[in-house]
């Protein structure tokens, strides 16, 4: 299958758009000018409901809609456009929105090294036993979410975007680094890449390969956009792919391919699943992740059948996410209070194979913050929120019950306040 890509100035050639009212496809038009679009005959033809596409998961995950900026900030991008503005002007409209939503939540670029000195504008060290390297090249995804936490990677804008190709530079830090035994590839999506560019950062880090380096993971939505990548049928690209992983199994490394799947209907056709079988015969274990996400995943049942086909297909449920408040947060955003009660209920849901998954968990500017519990105090009788750091910046402070303020509302853990009970 021939990879098309749809992104704001074609996608008007989707056949299914058809189904899709004038004002709706330009308000796609309209809103693709800040959040970054981007789609694909795969998404379009096996993923999407096209005939109940307003509440179709998928299209919602794909197709940019109004709703996912302000009222304001849409109208002022709508003037702009139907006014025929400059180029100029309207990137200065469109910039000037993008900087308004946050393009770097919790803090990530305090969380780049040096080497000898040098900033390493690729990397990212917030744990110590891993670095995240985002290869230049692996820089985009086969398509995007439209609630993308790294939705700035995706924009022209060189300030914004984070990226390096010099792999030697990371080997040598980690070298250093005698803690790091993992490191995650990471972007965009490491699974764009050809086997070919990525055999070469890869071929390196095996010749090099320091003592205490064990894992190699890759962050990737591929199984969900473009699971072809894995199926030798389709093309030799996809041969040497699978090729690629058996020679990191062989040699000695674990390779932990971080799937991630938002909706079970990602699971459900052929090819995904004949693809998910090549790649755990290559050795590699899939792990799965995923935030939860308003008007697409807001329900224990649905998050119930997702880890049921997970674990029925051989993955391994591994991290339910909150949303980072980035991007179109204001529309997807669901309450910790609630998200705490469908993750409660969805887990009951579940047999015991799929209790691997750590959740509901919050990557904040210190760590990675799972909540607990919602727990009610007897000698005052209101409910706080019990949380735990399950990562930290500072290793010492990881899994140690704590208590915050409860807030019914409050939809990240800054909102909320540390308490004594
Ligand atoms: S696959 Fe990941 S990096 Fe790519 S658009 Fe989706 S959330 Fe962003």
């Amino acid at each position: 299958m021939r990879f098309i890509t749809y992104n704001a100035t074609n996608f008007r050639k989707i056949e299914y758009l058809r189904y899709l009212p004038e004002s709706v496809k330009k308000e796609i038009e309209i809103v693709a000018k800040v959040i970054p679009f981007k789609t694909n005959n795969y998404v379009v033809d096996y993923l999407i409901d096209w005939e109940n596409y307003e509440t179709d998961p998928i299209y919602i995950l794909n197709f940019p809609n109004r709703h996912m900026l302000s009222p304001i900030q849409y109208a002022r991008v709508e003037e702009a456009v139907n006014k025929k503005w400059s180029k100029v002007e309207l990137y200065k409209v469109i910039n000037a929105i993008r900087m308004e939503l946050n393009p770097h939540p919790a803090q990530q670029m305090t969380n780049v090294p040096k080497l000898n000195g040098e900033t390493l504008n690729g990397v990212q060290h917030k744990y110590r036993d891993i670095v995240l390297f985002f290869p230049t090249q692996g820089q985009s995804c086969h398509a995007h979410c439209t609630f993308c936490f790294r939705w700035p990677q995706f924009t022209k804008e060189l300030d914004l975007q984070f990226s390096m190709r010099e792999i030697d530079k990371v080997i040598d830090y980690i070298e250093i680094n005698k803690d790091v035994n993992e490191i995650l590839f990471t972007g965009g999506d490491p699974m764009i890449m050809s086997p070919e560019t990525l055999t070469t950062y890869i071929d390196r880090i095996i010749e090099r390969k320091p003592a205490h380096l064990q894992t190699i993971r890759f962050g990737t939505k591929s199984l969900s956009y473009w699971p072809f990548t894995f199926l030798p049928e389709f093309s030799k690209e996809a041969e040497d792919m699978l090729s690629l992983f058996r020679k990191i199994t062989s040699n000695g490394l674990h390779l932990s391919f971080m799937a991630h799947f938002n909706h079970p209907v990602e699971l459900d056709n052929h090819v995904v699943q004949e693809a998910i079988l090549n790649i755990r015969h290559t050795g590699a274990e899939i792990r799965t992740q995923a935030p939860v996400l308003n008007h697409i995943n807001n329900s224990s049942e649905i998050w119930a059948e997702m880890w049921k086909k997970q674990v029925n297909l051989g993955l391994i449920p591994y991290y339910m996410f909150i949303e980072r408040e980035t991007g179109p947060f204001e529309y997807f955003k669901v309450p910790l209070a609630d998200i705490y009660r469908m993750y409660n209920k969805a887990i009951k849901l579940t047999g015991s194979l799929a209790k691997t998954v750590t959740a509901p968990v919050m990557s904040a500017s210190k760590g990675k913050v799972q909540i607990m519990g919602i727990v009610e105090n007897p000698l005052d009788g209101k409910d706080y929120f019990m949380l735990q750091y399950i990562r930290h910046r500072d290793f010492n402070q990881t899994y140690k019950p704590f208590f915050m303020s409860f807030n019914p509302s409050a939809t990240w853990v800054d909102q909320l306040e540390e308490v004594s009970i």
